[in-house]
């Protein structure tokens, strides 16, 4: 047989543990023996990263930024035990962390439905897929414990000296304080990624925030989608008979829990952070989540919702059987495949993701799964359980 030929190479960014071994078996089982596979690769593994004081993280992310299309394993992100278990110099920020910052992208994560589990929402049908904004607000905060009595105030002091100030909170005891921020060049990029992959995935978008609320903060997120939208988008969503929606947070859960799904949500940064995961979860597993990375110049980062499995990889190191699902990995090799097929203009390349992700599905379909989802089948005489490489096995035969 003929391999599939490529014309750019994918950025390929190995990771950690159990992932890392996943990485190679799909590539050798499911990837080599079909596709003349071009990649750049960088080691991302926390081993390497070690090595070249975090180089190789920044030296991927420019490389996605050069290509356009990548592709990323779980890696560890480093805390203090990860630093005496590795033996490291430095506690080395998240990779993701430094992606996102060169990328400046929204991270849309959608489930991948099989017919045999249901989810916990009874009235789902299709994917809801989260659109978080990956930068600022708490997760760039500064916080005080106030040790007792004393006065808050919110300070700003322009460039030309002047100044903005108001007391937040006139302390009679003890309690906390946070100042939050975001920037306008920020929220316009998440606009325009949440736009531009409505458009590319033919959805609606909905967009929530809490502005009755936070009157100037979450205000200005809703402004500055709807200029945009108003602006640059309305007519190509009017084209293709899809809908830009505001509303209030608490009216978006509301309408998500009702509906079919198969739309895109929109989310400020801890909002989506805490959805993805209830909406995960209600489809079923974060072992089925898939991720990509949008940036609004268009570069594509795919991968996996869940991390590097660390309690299966530690079973794997003393010999036992493990049933990790790879699933979510595969479809992070099948995205980026596809959209460099997309952007290549390669027919064939686009079609074998395609099948790729049909014979997953159709695996699933058999009954055929890891332990993780046959524990959520009804039906337990329809399941075969199996190891990683069974199913990795399985899905080949029906390639
Ligand atoms: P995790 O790797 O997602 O795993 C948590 C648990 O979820 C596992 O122990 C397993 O449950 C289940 N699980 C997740 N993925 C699965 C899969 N593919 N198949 C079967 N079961 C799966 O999260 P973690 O243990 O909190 O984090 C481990 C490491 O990953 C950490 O070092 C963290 O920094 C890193 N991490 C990386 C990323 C990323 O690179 N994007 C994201 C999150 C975490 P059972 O053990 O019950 O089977
Ligand atoms: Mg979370």
């Amino acid at each position: 047989m003929q391999k599939i030929q490529m014309k750019t190479p994918l950025v390929e960014m190995d990771g950690d543990e159990m992932t890392r071994i996943l990485w190679q078996q799909i590539k050798d089982e499911l990837i080599l023996p079909f596709v003349d596979l071009k990649t750049e690769y960088y080691d991302l593994g926390l081993v390497e990263r070690e090595k070249t004081k975090d180089a190789v993280t920044m030296e991927a992310a420019l490389a996605n930024k050069k290509y356009g299309v990548a592709v990323k394993c779980a890696t560890i992100t480093p805390n203090k035990q990860r630093v005496e278990e590795y033996n490291l110099s430095e506690m080395w920020k998240s990779p993701n962390g430094t992606i996102r910052a060169v990328l400046d992208g929204t991270v849309f994560r959608a489930p991948i439905l099989i017919d045999s589990i249901k989810p916990a929402v009874r009235n789902w049908k299709k994917p809801i897929t989260i659109a978080r904004h990956a930068y600022g607000d708490v997760y760039k905060a500064t916080e005080y414990r106030i040790p007792g009595e004393g006065k808050a105030e919110l300070l700003f002091t322009a460039k030309d000296g002047t100044e903005m100030r108001q007391t937040i909170y006139d302390f009679e005891c003890a309690g906390v304080l946070q100042g939050q921020y975001n920037k306008d060049s920020s929220i316009r990029s998440f606009a325009h990624s949440c736009f531009k992959y409505a458009i590319a995935t033919k959805q609606d978008l909905w967009f929530s925030t809490k502005d009755t609320i936070s009157k100037q903060y979450d205000q200005t997120f809703k402004l500055i989608f709807e200029e945009i939208y108003q602006n640059e988008y309305k007519d190509e969503f009017e084209k293709l008979g899809i809908e830009y929606f505001y509303t209030l947070i608490d009216d978006a859960v509301a309408r998500v829990i009702r509906s079919e799904g198969g739309f895109i949500w929109a989310c400020k940064n801890y909002d989506g952070d805490v959805m993805s995961d209830m909406v995960s979860t209600a489809f079923g597993s974060l072992a089925m989540m898939t991720s990509v990375l949008v940036s609004p110049d268009g570069n594509y980062e795919y991968e996996a919702a869940h991390g590097t499995v660390t309690r299966h990889y530690y079973r794997y190191l003393k010999g036992e059987e493990t049933s990790t699902n790879p699933m979510a990995t595969i479809f992070a090799w099948t995205g980026a495949l596809r959209k460099r097929g997309e952007l290549d203009e390669l027919p064939d390349l686009v079609a074998f993701a395609d099948k790729l992700e049909a014979a997953c599905i159709q695996t699933l379909n058999d009954g055929i799964m890891t332990k993780d989802l046959a524990g959520l089948v009804e039906d337990k005489s329809a399941v075969t359980p199996v190891n990683s490489m069974g199913f990795l096995k399985a899905i080949r035969e029906r390639m």
